[in-house]
């Protein structure tokens, strides 16, 4: 028997154009498209941003509600996970669409920097954040970009700020925050076996870093992320054609660690969400 891994695919992100990779989904209808073809190639959470049709960025809700209504439509079951990242919008703005009550959302419980900005979160952010996200039963991902945002994230669930068991991600290779460093890495999962026992993590590599963090996520026994919001590249060189291609790499690598990608029953039961409906 191997064990399941859970295959997140971010599809579009805040900041990758057409012209990074024209593979980047930015309509909705694009974003259903890719999303469900990822969700065929064997990943089980959708993590979204949306934009406007130019490209923009936005934090527009109905926008966010037409994207979900299409993922629950071609995608049955698939766990939704709306980004309150802060490219996004401005303070609350961030989490103006959580009462469309997403599965999942993500939430960075601390501030670093960014390459060029201060990626800030404020504790009343987090906190009000945090709050709107037990109103509407949404579970936090929680966003690691470094190892006080863990720390801080246990703290509030043991507080009951949030309903645990925690799903954490471990971010590295964003530059001036956390680098890919294997010893880090390696620290980051005996620190959250430590003092967060029943949580389950994901770890996410940024650009050619991607992949060494897939392998080192099923080689820990962690879940893993990959998509074009992360990394534009199959290869050194090579494009990747679609979310899809980058799912299939996740896949491909699998059996080499005796895991497998998760069905939608076994990662909403991994991270204790209720059954698809
Ligand atoms: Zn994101």
């Amino acid at each position: 028997m191997t064990t399941p891994c859970i295959i997140t695919v971010a599809i579009t992100g805040s900041v990758p154009t057409k012209a990074d990779n024209p593979a980047v989904p930015i309509t909705v209808e694009e974003q259903v498209e890719s999303t469900q073809e990822s969700f065929e190639a064997g990943a089980t959470l959708a993590h979204c941003h949306v934009r406007n049709d130019d490209g923009t960025t936005t934090s527009d809700p109905e926008r966010f509600g037409r994207l979900v209504e299409g993922l629950r439509k071609h995608c049955p079951g698939m766990i939704i996970q709306l980004s309150t990242g802060g490219r996004s919008g401005n303070g609350r703005e961030r989490g103006g669409m959580l009462p469309l009550r997403p599965d999942m959302a993500s939430l960075s419980t601390g501030s670093c920097n960014f390459p060029t900005r201060v990626y800030e979160n404020t504790p009343e952010l987090i906190n009000w954040l945090t709050a709107e996200m037990k109103t509407y039963g949404i579970k936090p991902e929680i966003e690691v970009f470094d190892l006080s945002m863990l720390f801080k994230a246990v703290e509030m669930s043991e507080n009951n700020e949030i309903e645990g068991p925690l799903h954490v991600q471990f971010v590295m290779g964003v530059k001036n925050a956390m680098p890919v460093d294997r010893p880090t890495f390696d620290f980051y999962v005996e620190t959250v076996k430590r003092i967060a026992p029943d949580a389950t993590w994901t770890g996410a590599g940024i650009a050619r870093h991607q992949i060494t963090l897939n392998e080192w996520s099923l080689e820990r026994g962690g879940h893993c992320r990959t998509g074009l919001e992360d990394n534009m590249k199959l290869d050194r060189g090579v494009l990747a054609p679609s979310n899809a291609a980058l799912v299939q790499r996740v896949v491909d690598l699998c059996p080499k660690y005796d895991r497998h990608p998760a069905s939608v029953a076994e990662a909403r039961s991994l991270l204790g969400l209720p059954a698809a409906a």
